[in-house]
């Protein structure tokens, strides 16, 4: 079922160093469809027709050069493989239009191999491709066999081959700050680009840990992580969003 979402953003100065607009379209649906943190993959349909008609109002809020922006983060409830081919081609429309030079696509490692023919399919009209992968952490046991990320036995060395920022999740019941600190390190030693999530409880999955979060909040490593240019940080679940991260608005 398609959701009312906020599903275009202009992410600038306030929250990150790095300007850009996100979009967040509508998939075919996530073909891996195990993670246990996982709750926006319903946010689907299988009618190519429905998830394009969605996508190009999505897509027509994009501002690019009028925002000053020349770089779209494409988000969906799946991997990048799983959107429409059409709604490649509107998306990849739409930054020739909006004077966009790269894109920013985010998906599951299972798909590294289509990698080169969406570097191809966009680098045809100039435009420059951006992998991003959700790895969450790099606790191989927290991964795996409390999230079922679906990574068994990959290493950071293996994913950086293919995707060049990562995205890492903190605050489930569980994880403690030393292994964030692990997870960090580990990212930014081989990857472009962090983004933190502050994890928001889903049902039936991992419980928030509010005191945890609370305690990173108050952290100096917060306080180190939110000066370094290379990492940007969400949390969807503080309303007020007080700490003026990352967050839908
Ligand atoms: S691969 Fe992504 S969309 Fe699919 S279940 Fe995991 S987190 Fe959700």
């Amino acid at each position: 079922m398609i959701y009312d979402l906020v599903r275009y953003q202009l992410v600038d100065e306030n929250t990150s160093s790095m300007k850009r607009e996100n979009v967040l379209l509508v998939s075919l649906g996530c073909s891996w469809g195990k993670c246990a943190f996982c709750d926006y993959q319903d946010d689907k349909s299988s009618s190519v027709l429905a998830c394009d008609t969605v996508n190009k109002k999505v897509l027509a809020q994009v501002k690019g050069r009028e925002v000053g922006s020349n770089i779209l983060e494409v988000t969906c409830s799946a991997s990048y493989t799983e959107l429409p081919f059409t709604t490649l081609n509107y998306i990849r429309e739409t930054c020739k239009e909006k004077g966009i030079d790269t894109v920013i696509l985010e998906g599951h490692y299972i798909y590294r191999d289509a990698n080169p023919f969406f570097t191809d399919f966009f680098g045809q009209c100039g435009i420059k491709t951006i992998f991003r992968c959700g790895v969450e952490t790099f606790d191989e046991h927290i991964r795996e066999d409390i999230l079922h990320k679906g990574l068994p036995g990959v290493t950071p060395e293996q994913i950086a081959r293919h995707f060049s920022w990562i995205n890492i999740m903190f605050g489930m019941e569980g994880q403690t700050m030393q292994q964030l600190e692990k997870d960090i390190a580990t990212g930014l030693k081989y990857f472009d680009r962090v983004n933190l999530s502050l994890y928001t409880t889903v049902k039936n999955g991992p419980v928030r840990d509010s005191l945890a979060i609370e305690a990173f909040y108050n952290s100096d490593c917060y306080r180190e992580l939110k000066e370094n240019p290379a990492i940007d940080i969400y949390d969807e679940w503080d309303e007020e969003n007080a700490h003026k991260v990352g967050h839908d608005n």
